[in-house]
């Protein structure tokens, strides 16, 4: 089923469903074949994202650990310096990553010296030949400005799931404050970095509309992370039932066939799948992992596991 062929349906969402709901060996090939007209499949981009500031967020996102709202255990920690920063960094790229990524629990960015040094953070980073990505909740225009006059390669902003869901997940802000944020990101010249998590108890259709949605972005995101909830107890979220297996692949197939130059990154919750799993997400076009054994506040699999894993699949480190 290829996009071209899409284009008689009514919908957007038509199409997004037709190329979902396709037979699965034939949706892992057609995920195949784009993926191989456009990325090398022996490739993975590893990344490494690292929380500069944790906690004490006002935002009240039911599947997080860094909410004030929520009752996870953990402790807040003020924004680190930047030196301690610049030593995760240079660890990563030691462990073979070519993007580090610095995460901050904020509802939006301040303008100020918190701010200032962000932005040396950024220009420190780059100095050493990473890319540099920044996630740090709401931008206005002028600062995602400073981000790229500081040297900023991208800029992650989740839409996560459908507009439809998106209240039922979080209330203390709105799917169109995303999309402000995403379009000030663009108009700077930064690469967006922008996706999903599923697990939260959306449906099929939820997810199809998150699609939908990244769809509408011009230009469409660089990057996108695809998140399997990892239930933390003290959140809503914390009792929530596992994805299904074979629906988080066509998922990723879906959003490589529909993405086809974008970088897909399996995310949040490869501690929860076999290597099975994580190699049929990488055979449907998932093509960047985090590396590092903490993802912000959250397990993820050790390096040396994801390095033995790859070199099982003969995939090595993308390289800059
Ligand atoms: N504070 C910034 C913001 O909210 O935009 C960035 C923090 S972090 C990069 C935000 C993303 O991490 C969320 O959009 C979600 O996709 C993912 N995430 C957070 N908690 C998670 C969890 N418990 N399980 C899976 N993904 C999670
Ligand atoms: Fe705050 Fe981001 Fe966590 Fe939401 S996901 S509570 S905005 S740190």
């Amino acid at each position: 089923m290829t996009a071209a062929t899409l284009t008689n349906l009514t919908t957007h969402l038509d199409r997004i469903r037709q190329v979902y709901s396709q037979p699965f060996p034939n949706l892992m090939f057609e995920a195949q074949s784009v993926h191989r007209l456009h990325h090398n499949p022996l490739e993975m981009q590893l990344a490494t994202l690292g929380n500069i500031k944790t906690g004490a967020c006002p935002e009240d996102c039911g599947y997080c650990a860094q909410s004030v709202h929520n009752q996870a255990d953990l402790k807040p920690e003020p924004l680190m310096q930047i030196e301690p920063v610049l030593e995760e960094a240079r660890a990563a790229k030691e462990a073979g990553a070519t993007r580090f990524c610095m995460g901050a629990a904020w509802r939006e960015v301040k303008d100020g010296s918190q701010f200032d040094r962000v932005l040396e953070m950024v220009t420190a980073v780059a100095a050493l030949d990473m890319e540099v990505c920044c996630t740090l909740g709401m931008l206005k225009p002028h600062q995602a400005a400073q981000l790229k006059q500081a040297g900023l390669t991208a800029y992650n902003h989740n839409l996560d799931t459908s507009p439809a869901y998106y209240d039922k997940i979080i209330s203390t802000r709105t799917y169109q404050d995303r999309l402000d944020t995403i379009a000030a990101v663009s108009a700077a010249g930064i690469s967006v970095c922008c996706g999903g998590i599923v697990g939260m108890g959306e449906t099929e259709t939820d997810r199809l509309e998150f699609l939908e949605a990244l769809l509408k972005l011009d230009p469409p995101p660089e990057s996108i992370p695809i998140n399997c909830l990892i239930p933390i107890a003290g959140t809503p979220l914390e009792n929530a039932l596992p994805v299904d297996p074979i629906e988080l692949v066509r998922l990723i197939a879906t959003t490589r066939i529909l993405f086809p130059t974008s970088m897909v990154r399996l995310t949040a919750g490869r501690t929860l799948m076999s290597d099975e799993l994580q190699t049929l997400c990488f055979l449907a076009g998932a093509n960047s992992i985090f590396t590092g054994s903490v993802l912000l506040t959250a397990p993820n699999p050790s390096r040396d596991h994801d390095r033995e894993l790859l070199a099982k699949l003969d995939i090595h480190p993308k390289t800059l």
